[in-house]
C-alpha cells in the first residue's frame, strides 16, 4: 500500500498550504481590525481586489513572479514562506504525534504561533485575541496524554515565571519595560504544550536567535544594545522547533557534557 503511504502526507501538505495563506490574511488583517472572515484580499499596493486566481498558495506567487498581477508591485515572500511552514507544520506534526484528538488541536496551536510571530514582527504586539484561546487549545492538547495536567501546570509556571521574574527585575533595575506582558502569556501558551524542560528549551532558543539577530543588527549600524527586539517573533518559531525536535536537541546537549 505503497500509495495511500504517500497520499496522507501529500493532502496534509496542500491543506497546510491553505491554511498558510489564511494565516497571512489573519496576521495581516487582526492588528488593523479588519474582519477576518469577511471581504476579500486587496493588493495593498493598487487596492485590486484579488481573484481565486490570485490566491492559489505557491502557483499564484510562481506563476506572477512574485509581483501582483495588476500593478507589478513586488509581492511579500512571506506569504510563499507562511504556507511553506504552514504546510511542514502540518505534515511534520503528524509523523510526530499521528493523527489522534491532539493532532487538530497542535495544528491550530502552531499556525496560531506563525500568525503570533507577524504580528509581533509588524506590530510589537502579542494579542490576547491569539495568546487566550491558544493556551486554552494548548492545554487541551496536553491533556491527551499521559500525565498531562502535570506537564502542562509546570510549563506554564516555568515559561511565563522565568519571563515573568525578567520582566520584573528588568524593571526593577532600569525602571523601563524591557519585556511585554504579552511574552508571558505567549509563554503559558507554549509551556502548555511543551512542558518545563522544551519551554527552557525554548526560551534559550530564541534568546540565541536574538542575539545574532541584535549583533547583526549593531553590525549593520542599524541598532545598538537598547534596540527592542521583537522577542514573540523568535519565541514562536522557536516554540515549534522545540516542539518536533526538542528532545533530540536536549540529548545532543546532555551527551555533549557526559561522553568524555
Ligand atoms: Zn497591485
Amino acid at each position: 500500500m505503497i500509495v495511500s503511504q504517500h497520499v496522507l502526507p501529500v493532502f496534509l501538505g496542500l491543506l497546510g498550504l491553505v491554511l498558510g495563506s489564511a494565516v497571512s490574511a489573519l496576521a495581516y488583517r487582526l492588528p488593523l481590525g479588519i474582519s477576518w472572515i469577511r471581504g476579500r484580499s486587496a493588493c495593498p499596493s493598487c487596492g485590486t481586489q484579488l481573484t481565486a486566481r490570485d490566491l492559489v498558495p505557491l502557483v499564484s506567487f510562481a506563476l506572477a513572479r512574485g509581483r501582483c498581477r495588476h500593478c507589478g508591485a513586488p509581492v511579500r515572500w512571506r506569504y510563499p514562506l507562511t504556507e511553506l511552514i504552514s504546510a511542514a507544520w502540518l505534515v511534520l506534526l503528524h509523523l510526530h504525534v499521528g493523527l489522534g484528538w491532539a493532532y487538530p488541536l497542535l495544528v491550530l496551536w502552531g499556525l496560531m504561533l506563525v500568525t503570533l510571530m507577524w504580528i509581533d514582527l509588524d506590530h510589537q504586539l502579542l494579542p490576547d485575541a491569539l495568546t487566550f484561546p491558544g493556551t486554552l487549545i494548548g492545554i487541551a492538547a496536553a491533556l491527551q496524554w499521559p500525565g498531562g495536567a502535570r506537564h502542562a501546570l509546570l510549563g506554564v509556571a516555568v515559561g511565563s515565571g522565568i519571563l515573568w521574574l525578567l520582566a520584573w527585575s528588568y524593571w526593577k533595575l532600569r525602571r523601563v519595560e524591557g519585556m511585554g506582558g504579552g511574552d508571558i502569556k505567549l509563554a503559558a501558551m507554549f509551556g502548555a504544550v511543551l512542558g518545563w524542560q522544551q519551554s527552557l528549551l525554548t526560551l534559550f532558543l530564541a534568546a540565541a536567535a536574538g542575539s545574532v539577530w541584535g549583533a547583526v543588527l549593531m553590525v549593520r549600524g542599524r541598532g545598538d544594545r537598547r534596540t527592542a527586539l521583537p522577542f514573540g517573533t523568535l519565541l514562536a518559531p522557536a516554540a515549534m522547533v522545540a516542539f518536533l525536535w526538542g528532545n533530540d536537541l536536549l540529548w545532543t546537549y546532555w551527551s555533549l557534557f557526559t561522553r568524555r
